[in-house]
């Protein structure tokens, strides 16, 4: 059973759920809204939105997140995609520009830095002793919620 939608009247993408904004609509469900977007990484560039208020993936119920992402899959088949991303920002020093959750579809057609998700990876050696210790306790909170 869905939950009741929230939406804020300041929002950008509460109003293009409910149409006072215009957009390229992809496809709706009853959850699901997506749309092509205004500052595409590279052509087809997609957002899919709940329709719920919620600024963050955390904050958003779960029956939204099950209904996203076959979007997501039918978006990616519809241009025939063999590369690209799904991106979902959270926080603005995470990137996060739109305080409604969106995930993006992002095609990635070429390996040019000029087109698609362009993404940085500072990855470092991982401390065993440091894993072990992390795998526990994110292992117990985790069987609690
Ligand atoms: P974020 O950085 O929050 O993950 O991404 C926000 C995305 O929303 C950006 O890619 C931006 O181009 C897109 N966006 C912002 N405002 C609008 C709008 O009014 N219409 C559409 N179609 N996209 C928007
Ligand atoms: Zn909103």
């Amino acid at each position: 059973m869905a939950s009741v939608a929230r939406s804020l009247t300041t929002c950008i993408f509460c109003k293009i759920v409910k149409g006072e904004i215009p957009s390229f609509k992809l496809v709706e469900t009853d959850l699901s809204y997506s749309f092509l977007d205004i500052g595409p990484l590279s052509r087809g560039h997609a957002l899919i939105i709940p329709k719920d208020h919620a600024a963050k993936l955390h904050e958003l119920p779960n029956e939204y997140l099950a209904d996203a992402m076959p979007i997501a899959k039918k978006i990616a088949a519809a241009q025939g995609l063999e590369n690209y991303n799904i991106l979902q920002n959270n926080g603005r020093i995470a990137h996060q520009e739109v305080d409604h959750v969106h995930f993006h579809v992002i095609p990635k057609p070429s390996a040019s830095d000029d087109e698609g998700l362009v993404v940085g990876w500072p990855a470092k050696p991982a401390d065993k002793e440091d894993l072990k210790a992390l795998q526990q306790e994110l292992a117990s909170k985790l069987s609690k919620l």
